[in-house]
Formats: C-alpha cells, sequence, structure tokens
C-alpha cells in the first residue's frame, strides 16, 4: 500500500514539537511493515535540508488569487530516514528559516497544499491513501474531493490525524479566493462559524479521522475540541483514539549520542548521575540533589505559567533540598517569571530558553523526575522519553498522560498523577515524588520497570494499517 503523509513538521527535517517526532517515525515503522510511506513536506531553509542533497523531480508555478509563484519538487537522494521525503519548496512563501510564526501562515499553507496536490496527480505512481496531520493540511481532502482540478485523485481514501484541536487554522472567508475554484454549493465543508477552517474541514471530509489517545478523543467531544466539540460528536462513527508511539531508534539511552554515558535498565544508577552530574556542572547547581525537569513550549496548554509559582513553593517548602530545571521557549511573560525565580534561587534551579534538541536529551538522562502541569495534553511524548531514560513522570491526569502514566497508587502504576492544573495539585504530587524517592529500592525497582516499558511504534503503527485497510474496502 502506498501512503502519502503530508504535514508542516517532520523530525530531523524541521521540529517544533510532537508532530515532528510522529511524521518523523511513524512512516519509517510503516514500511518496515510492508506499506511503502513518504512524507510531503514545505521545504524550509534549514540545516537539514542545506546538509543534504535533493533532485528536483518536479516544477511549475501556483497561482494563489492573482499572483504566480514558481514552485519545485525536491526529493532527498539517499532514502536516509527510512522513508521517501518530497520537499515542496516555493518560492515566496516557504523557503524560511521557521515553520511558523508568519503573518502569511494561511497563504503559505493553502499554498503547499495546492501544489502537494499538483504533485500527486502528476505522480506516476498514484497514493492508495493520502495521511494529513494537523490543520496546515487539513484542506486537502476537501480539495481532493470536491476541486475540479483534482478530480484525479477523488475517491482516493484519506485519513486525518488531530494533533493538536487547539490551532484550527481558521480564516476569514475572503482567503476563497486563494484555493483553486470549486462549485461554491459545496462550501459549506470549508465553514464552521462563518469563516473556513481547515481543522474542521478535515473532520468533514476525510475518510477517517484520528487523534493521538483515546483519552483525548473523548475531551475532544466534550469539553475540550475548541469549539468544534459538536462536529467531533457528529462524526464520532468514523473516530479513531491510536496513541503514539516513540521512536525507539533515536530515543534509546543505550546508544544516544547526546549523553555523556550511555546505560540500560541494568546500570542506570551510576550513568544517570553522571548525566546529573555534567547539567550539575553547566548550569552551577548544588549536588547531590533531586532534579525535577520540564521541557516543552511555554504555553498554557502545558501548563507552563504554572512552573515559576510551583517551583519557588517546591524549593521553600524542601528548605532547599531539591533542584528544578527548565527547558522552553514561548510566553515571554512566562520566560521573565522563570529568570525571577532563577535570579531568587541560585543553585537549585537552571533555566535555559530557547529550543535545543541535545540538551532534551542530556535532561531526560539526568533527571529524577520530569514534571507536566498540562491542562491539555492530546498524547504527549515528552513522559514516554522520561520512561525510556528511567526518569519518573509528575503528570497532570488529562489526555494522554492519563492514558500512559497510570497513578503510582495504580496495580500498574509508572509514575505520580494529580487532579487539578494548579500550583497546589502539582506541588502535592512532587512532595509525594520525592518523598518516594528516598526509598532508594523501591525507586530503583520503579525506574527499572518504566524503562522496559515499550512504547515502540510498532503496536501502533500495525493499527493504522488496519485502519487504513479497513477504509480501503468499504
Ligand atoms: P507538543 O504539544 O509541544 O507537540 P509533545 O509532548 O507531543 O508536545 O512533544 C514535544 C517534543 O518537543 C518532545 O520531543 C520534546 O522533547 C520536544 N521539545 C519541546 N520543547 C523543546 C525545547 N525547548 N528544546 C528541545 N526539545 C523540545
Amino acid at each position: 500500500m502506498r501512503v502519502f503523509h503530508l504535514s508542516a513538521e517532520c523530525y530531523p527535517v524541521a521540529k517544533v514539537g510532537g508532530l515532528a517526532d510522529v511524521v518523523g517515525s511513524l512512516p519509517k515503522y510503516q514500511n518496515r511493515l510492508g506499506c511503502v510511506a513518504s512524507v510531503i513536506m514545505p521545504w524550509y531553509d534549514v540545516d537539514f535540508v542545506n546538509k543534504n542533497t535533493f533532485e528536483n523531480i518536479f516544477d511549475g508555478k501556483v497561482v494563489l488569487r492573482n499572483h504566480q509563484y514558481p514552485f519545485k519538487v525536491l526529493k532527498e537522494t539517499k532514502n536516509q530516514l527510512g522513508f521517501e521525503l518530497f520537499l515542496i519548496k516555493i518560492e515566496g512563501l516557504t523557503d524560511r528559516q521557521s515553520v511558523y510564526g508568519y503573518e502569511d501562515a494561511a497563504k503559505q499553507f493553502i499554498g503547499f497544499q495546492t501544489v502537494a496536490l499538483y504533485f500527486m496527480r502528476e505522480s506516476e505512481i498514484q497514493p492508495d491513501l493520502v495521511h494529513c496531520h494537523d490543520h496546515h493540511t487539513g484542506l486537502i481532502p476537501f480539495m481532493m474531493n470536491y476541486v475540479p482540478e483534482f478530480e484525479k485523485l477523488r475517491g482516493i481514501p484519506t485519513v486525518g490525524t488531530i494533533h493538536n484541536g487547539q490551532y484550527q487554522g481558521q480564516m476569514g472567508w475572503e482567503m476563497l479566493n486563494y484555493l483553486p475554484g470549486f462549485n461554491l454549493s459545496d462550501s459549506g465543508l470549508l465553514d464552521w462559524n462563518n469563516i473556513i477552517n481547515p481543522l474542521a474541514a478535515m473532520v468533514k471530509c476525510t475518510h477517517a479521522f484520528t487523534t493521538v489517545s483515546e483519552g483525548y478523543l473523548n475531551e475532544l467531544m466534550n469539553e475540550k475540541g475548541a469549539g468544534l466539540e459538536s462536529l467531533y460528536r457528529q462524526e464520532s462513527q468514523k473516530a479513531y483514539g491510536l496513541v503514539n508511539g516513540i521512536d525507539t531508534e533515536v530515543w534509546n539511552p543505550e546508544t544516544d549520542e547526546f549523553l555523556v554515558e550511555n546505560y540500560g535498565s541494568n546500570n542506570f544508577v551510576s550513568k544517570k548521575k553522571a548525566n546529573k552530574k555534567v547539567l550539575y556542572e553547566r548550569y552551577k547547581l548544588n549536588k547531590e540533589l533531586p532534579l525535577v525537569a520540564f521541557i516543552g513550549r511555554f504555553a498554557a496548554e502545558k501548563g507552563a505559567d504554572l512552573l515559576p509559582g510551583i517551583i519557588q513553593r517546591m524549593i521553600m517548602e524542601r528548605s532547599g533540598d531539591v533542584n528544578f530545571f527548565v527547558l522552553g521557549s514561548g510566553n515571554l511573560e512566562v520566560e521573565q517569571k522563570l529568570l525571577d525565580v532563577q535570579h531568587r534561587f541560585i543553585g537549585n534551579f537552571g533555566l535555559e530558553t530557547g529550543y535545543n534538541e541535545a540538551l532534551s536529551h542530556l535532561i531526560y538522562a539526568g533527571a529524577d523526575f520530569l514534571l507536566m502541569p498540562s491542562r491539555v495534553e492530546p498524547c504527549g511524548l515528552n513522559q514516554m522519553y522520561a520512561m525510556r531514560y528511567g526518569s519518573i513522570p509528575i503528570v497532570r491526569k488529562t489526555g494522554g498522560l492519563n492514558d500512559t502514566v497510570p497513578d503510582i497508587e495504580e496495580k500498574n502504576g509508572r509514575g505520580f498523577q494529580f487532579n487539578d492544573a494548579d500550583e497546589t495539585g502539582a506541588c502535592w504530587a512532587i512532595h509525594k515524588a520525592l518523598d518516594f524517592m528516598s526509598n532508594t529500592k523501591e525507586s530503583r525497582k520503579l525506574r527499572r520497570k518504566i524503562m522496559k516499558i515499550d512504547f515502540s511504534w510498532e503496536k501502533s503503527a500495525q493499527k493504522y494499517l488496519a485502519l487504513y485497510k479497513t477504509i480501503k474496502q468499504r
């Protein structure tokens, strides 16, 4: 079965968050199961693109409103990611250094989707299925089925995965002129609350839609659908919750090149300490103290605004007997508050703002606990990386966190849960976790256990393939 994945991000080409990790690994595992999965994404002016070789396999011009943009489709020549990678380069639209954050994002992603469809239409080998990821590719199922230009692709099954339902890519109807022409009687399929909503359009037009955990699917249908709850419920007969896997080759403490010492579940005690030592030396943190870490976007969804209060309160309540480390970027107010806390508690709190892949690996290895006070967490990958690296997750009971980190008090406990996304809830759980750590034997037993959990893509990749097959048979 030939499958094209369409996405704005893909690790290691361009990564902002978990979307990249998923699109950079799922196709690789699908290919091992006998599928022919490839990735089509925008070309960005980034290291991976500049350092690798690509051949130009298709070019032309795309008209958006009344402006013509030259484009190229470039194929990575060495197949080094375990799948074919196609980049769509549109002059003046995708040749940029960042994935997101541009004022003309709507135009940028309409251009990307339109050219992706030109490419698929003209490609010698037609896909058996097209898999769209998040709202940046949400217009594809509509365009394939209702835009006469793409008639050749009509009826090819599509799957749409919602990695984050908070972002929907809404745009006003004035953007209609940027879309390829279609019969206006079909425009209701693009509409939600009188504006064009690409995520809603994806849910309406795709053959099946998935979210990245069962728990998050329920939340989307009930209170956390960011306005699309009724749509999710209405389309629930084609909804599936399939939990993400992790790339156990990239995220492997036994081989990870970003660690100062590698380790497995039999020798993690001293080696985790060695990684922690480097982190402590680099950031001048007090030695011999347990480490609670946070890695992620400074966004309300992640509960990042709670971090300054939590860290301050915990250091005071534990009389300085705990260290924290935060790596992230986003909301500047949060960043400033964290800096203030760092100045007050020198030696107890390490902070690195910005995006740093290498440091994130060292933190997963060196930490004792990973804190995730998320208000919303569709699946969450950090907690799975943490467990694989022997760091115990402390998580708010929500979405994918609830699905993947049962509380320590449960039979199959893996970490510490708390109910309320507030300072008190998080501090209660951190105290509990730190007290637990003082029982060295139990704490090591839990670390050994969570390191051995199979979070690999194999199971989930098989579930996706089973879903593809069901759709094709309909
Ligand atoms: P998101 O909602 O941000 O996609 P996920 O838990 O699904 O959250 O995935 C987050 C991914 O991004 C993980 O691989 C995590 O390690 C990584 N990450 C987040 N922030 C940073 C950062 N500042 N530096 C390095 N990696 C980061």
